[in-house]
């Protein structure tokens, strides 16, 4: 398996992403998108839009800001809630988190633990700073948001979101009158959020800005209406039970509708999009085995939720979560309505008023590109080079273009041939090197086909196609290659 150094380099190497002001030294936990970056993202969300959003009739798109004023995070919890545990070591001044700290120390699970609990057992266990030996502070609790101050005078304190579900919540009523009024309704948004971690690491895997990609789906909480739950009850995902992970057991594989039925999950929606998860991320090339859907124990779980189930991909580090899935109850519009003076509880057809409940799908792109980097890395002995089996549909251009030498009117055949291709997909042109380089470096970031124009070209008006996995070639007429990639593509 390759190693996040691995996917590191080609990243760096071939600017697919890469650090945030790098000349200046860079900012850690930042980074930028370059152009091949750019489109695999871009196709990457596209993907998922189509997947989650598109085949759906009641979900609907937001696009945030995100500077949000302090109310609204002081309503949601963000202000006196999104704390991490630090302490700082007396001597060098190194800081860490405190509770995985001791947890990489001692192996002791420590979740959830005030920070009083973890100064004790830093001194029971006799904890020093691994840098200079020193001894270490007391713990105490850091805020993760970035907070900046608003207008001239700085009069309005605000911060930037260290989630996207909070411009939903604030939105849904006007949403809901807008688009529908009528439960189930399903917000869905895709944007940047930003959560000043202690230590940012692990190249993109934690970083302090990023994307986030999240889906609130509203609904009665006496009449969940998953019309579509039928769909999905038998298919199966993969559980990791919270008896399973205080016994040292193994993840279980079970039917979503059973699942639901004996309260492994919470509701039909979860079911839904647990089993829609398991879809997608199949479908991007993540093997069966290198998931699982783990529920949360109670010390990690916030008090108002109905449950929690993090969708973990086996990294080559660890399992580690790429989605979070909470069942957030009616905490959010609770607190708006509380807050704000807002009453956004809303009028059904049978007289009911309520607070809809809400179940959150959140997707964090940056791991989820990473998974798929790693899951299609291939280090080829024998084609003598390393490249990308990325699904095609993310793969950041359908083709490369190459005249097979650089005379002859091969070259001018060659964009000919490009401009039919471009006013389709996203392709490139390249004539530096021999043909056997240029390969490598379209293989290298996942191209799924190189069109080689050669002289049997200028006489038939044919082209060669070579297939990226099996680097097979086969002769296809220029008329008819705009649909030979469409079909391959899908
Ligand atoms: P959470 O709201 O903490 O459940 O986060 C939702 C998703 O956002 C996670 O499953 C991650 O994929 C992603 N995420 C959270 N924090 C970070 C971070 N610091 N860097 C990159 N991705 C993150």
């Amino acid at each position: 398996m390759a190693k996040l150094e691995d996917i590191q380099r080609l990243c760096l190497s071939r600017a697919i992403i890469f650090p945030t002001a790098e000349i200046y030294g860079g900012l850690s936990g930042c980074f930028d998108y370059g152009p091949i970056g750019v489109l695999i993202k871009r196709k990457f969300l596209d993907y998922w839009r189509q997947f989650f959003v598109k085949n759906e009739d009641n979900i609907f798109e937001l696009d945030g800001a995100v500077i949000l004023p302090e109310k609204v995070l002081i309503a949601s919890g963000h202000v006196e809630s999104f704390v991490d545990p630090i302490t700082q070591c007396e001597k060098c001044k190194s800081i860490y988190r405190a509770d995985n700290f001791i947890e990489e120390k001692t192996g002791r699970f420590v979740e959830g633990k005030s920070p009083q609990e973890l100064t004790k057992i830093i001194r029971e266990e006799k904890l020093v700073c691994p840098n200079c030996k020193g001894s270490l502070s007391e713990v105490r609790m850091f805020n993760l948001m970035f907070k900046t101050f608003a207008g001239p005078t700085g009069e309005q304190t605000a911060y930037l979101r260290p989630e996207s579900a909070q411009n939903i919540f604030t939105g849904f009523e006007r949403v809901f009158r807008a688009v529908r009024g009528k439960l189930p309704l399903g917000i869905a948004q895709h944007g940047h959020a930003f959560r000043n971690e202690i230590s940012a690491r692990q190249f993109v895997i934690r970083s302090r800005e990023f994307n986030q990609i999240e889906i609130e789906m509203f609904f009665d909480p006496e009449n969940d209406g998953c019309e579509r739950f039928d769909e999905v009850k038998d298919k199966e995902i993969i559980i990791m039970t919270r008896e399973a992970q205080l016994k040292n057991g193994e993840a279980v594989k079970v039917k979503v509708g059973e699942a639901v039925k004996k309260n492994i999950l919470p509701n039909k929606w979860m079911g839904y999009f647990l089993a829609k998860e398991f879809e997608f991320f199949k479908s991007l090339g993540i093997k069966e085995e290198n998931m699982r859907f783990r529920h949360m124990l109670p010390e990690e779980t916030p008090h108002y939720s109905g449950g929690n189930f993090d969708l973990e991909i086996k990294f080559d580090f660890g399992w580690k979560e790429v989605v979070g899935n909470a069942y957030r109850t009616d905490h959010d519009l609770k607190n708006h309505s509380k807050f704000s003076g807002e009453d956004l509880s809303v009028a059904l057809p049978d007289g009911r008023k309520v607070l809809p409940h809400v179940v959150e799908p959140s997707f964090g792109l940056e791991r989820i590109l990473y998974a798929i980097l790693l899951e299609s890395y291939v280090d080829d002995k024998e084609r003598g080079w390393v490249w990308l089996k990325l699904p095609k549909k993310i793969a950041p251009y359908a083709a490369g273009v190459y005249p097979l030498v650089n005379k002859d009117k091969l070259p001018d055949k060659a964009r000919e041939v490009y401009k039919l291709l471009k006013k389709e997909f996203d392709v490139f042109f390249d004539d530096s090197g021999s043909i056997g380089k240029r390969y490598a470096r379209a293989d290298e970031i996942g191209v799924p086909f190189g069109i080689t124009i050669d002289y049997q070209t200028l006489e038939d008006d044919t082209v060669t196609v070579r297939d990226r996995d099996t680097t097979k070639q086969e002769r296809v007429k220029i008329e008819e290659l705009i649909n030979f990639i469409k079909n391959r593509l899908n």
